[in-house]
């Protein structure tokens, strides 16, 4: 099935400059990059994004760390894969959400750590299902910055103010 998914280095693979050696890893999948972009995350969009984990006792560090608090990185890289069973493949390169349990060679195994604060810093996220990915890439990105058209969409009429180059 042709699907696309969300996938973020996260602030401890920016740090950890893992960049190169994640986009190399996933580039053997075949999958196509479809939308990509640094973001400085808000607390909001943090919480939006792991809105169901809110109950959880590590959500207010969970919210920290990606935002980067904890790694002097107060940003993410945001990408939209597209492709063949493209939610699958790169979970499985992610490896599983526990660092210690992921399998060595994948990039969570090889590069992920459990902190004293209990905080899985797992180096990647990726959209865990179609409808997890539906939901997080409408978060993360605008209709405009993903080159295909993946969901539908509409032109509304807007006068809003925004920034432009002076
Ligand atoms: N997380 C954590 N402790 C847990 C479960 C999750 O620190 O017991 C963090 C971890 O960074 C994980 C994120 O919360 O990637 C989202 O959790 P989820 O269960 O959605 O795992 P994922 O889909 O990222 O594998
Ligand atoms: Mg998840």
């Amino acid at each position: 099935m042709i699907e696309q998914t969300l996938v973020l280095i996260k602030p401890d693979g920016l740090k950890k400059s893992l960049t190169g050696n994640i986009l190399t890893r996933l580039s053997e999948t075949k999958l196509e990059i479809a939308a990509a972009k640094i973001v400085r995350v808000s607390r909001e969009l943090a919480m939006e994004h792991y809105k169901y984990l809110s109950d959880k006792p590590f959500f207010n560090e969970l919210i920290d760390y990606i935002q980067g608090k904890y790694h002097d990185r107060r940003k993410v890289m945001a990408m939209v894969y597209w492709g063949e069973n493209a939610i699958e493949k790169v979970r499985g390169l992610a490896g599983a959400t526990n660092p210690e349990e992921a399998d060595a060679t994948s990039i969570r195994g090889a590069f992920g750590r459990i902190t004293t604060g209990g905080v899985y810093e797992n180096v990647i996220h990726a959209s865990a299902n179609s409808g997890e990915a539906e939901r997080e890439i409408k978060l993360w990105f605008q209709p405009d910055e993903i080159v295909f058209e993946m969901y539908p969409t509409k032109i509304i009429e807007a006068m809003t103010a925004r920034r432009v180059w002076v």
